[in-house]
């Protein structure tokens, strides 16, 4: 299949690599020329270009730049489409995506693949990023069943796991399990390069290992991408903080409160919970 990808970073340019590796024709337009000639180096597209008209024969067309830059994408790509041709987006939140994009083109299908990297750019795409993961594809009532189909057929080969749901159930989801960590894995480290007492700072830099690894990772992350999650993702992600918030408020009582029991009570409530999503 003939396949074009719009924005060559992280998740589009590990898109790329996938679908050549598995036989498809694949064409990339990114912003920069430089972009689009290191992605033909790397082996990322067959052809690339700052030119929209590239994908003017791509059968089906990934939209993955940044969220703020999908709709303006679409415009861009608007006259050079064909009317069958399909188009499906990667971006982290969907109502708005799918509100904005569903009116201008009907053969479309929302959709996002849970997985990443801290790194963004074309250099942190990788093969094989995808395998294992869940891939999202958020249909509304008149999105065309063939063209979700083919986007199906193009990314479970790529061993995703693939699921349905609306638009909103995704953000209300992912606000939960993937924005509200960026959030509290920032604030972790702000919460941390806090201490005032400089000596301690340096000391808790050097000992940080492996836990700190894990819980400053994904605020560690692509501040671009954080934000456009906050910002596309507002009322959600806000939910999910309050509630975050609650709970934290609630664990600093059982500490202030000396209640050991209910704190390992609590505790075990949570280390029994947590293989339920993972
Ligand atoms: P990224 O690494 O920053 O890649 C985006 C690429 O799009 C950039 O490298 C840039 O390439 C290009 N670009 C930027 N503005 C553009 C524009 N106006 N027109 C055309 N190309 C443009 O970002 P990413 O992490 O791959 O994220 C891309 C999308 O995937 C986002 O919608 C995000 O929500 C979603 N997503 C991200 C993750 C993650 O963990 N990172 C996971 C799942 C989904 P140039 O060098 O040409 O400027």
């Amino acid at each position: 299949m003939k396949i074009g990808i719009a924005g060559l970073g992280l998740i589009g340019g590990s898109l790329g690599l996938d679908f050549r590796s598995l036989g498809h024709e694949v064409l990339g337009v990114s912003r920069r020329p430089e972009t689009c000639e290191q992605a033909i180096g790397l082996g990322v597209v067959d052809r690339a270009s700052t030119d929209w008209s590239l994908l003017a024969t791509a059968e089906v067309i990934f939209l993955c730049t940044p969220l703020a830059a999908i709709k303006p994408t679409v415009l861009q790509l608007l006259p050079h489409l064909a009317p069958e041709t399909v188009l499906t987006d990667v971006g982290s939140v969907k109502a708005s995506v799918v509100e904005e994009i569903a009116p201008l083109w009907h053969n479309f299908v929302g959709g996002h693949p849970m997985a990443g990297r801290a790194e963004s750019g074309l250099e942190a795409a990788q093969p094989n990023l995808f395998v294992g993961a869940a891939y999202v594809l958020t249909p509304i009532a008149d999105t065309p069943a063939a063209a979700v189909n083919c986007v199906e057929d193009l990314v479970r080969p790529l061993q995703t796991r693939i699921y349905h749901c609306q638009p909103a159930a995704h953000d209300r989801a992912v606000a939960m399990i993937s924005h509200l960590p960026v959030m509290t894995s920032a604030s972790l480290i702000a919460a941390c390069m806090a201490e005032p007492d400089d000596a301690v700072l340096k000391l808790a830099q050097t000992l940080a290992s492996s836990g700190f690894r894990d819980t400053s990772r994904v605020g560690g992350g692509n501040p671009e991408l954080g934000v456009m999650m906050a910002r596309y993702n507002q009322q959600e992600l806000l939910r999910s903080l309050q509630a975050y918030r609650a709970q934290l408020d609630q664990f600093m009582a059982l500490i202030e409160q000396a209640d050991w029991a209910a704190l390992e009570q609590r505790l075990q409530q949570t280390h029994a919970a947590r293989p339920e999503f993972l």
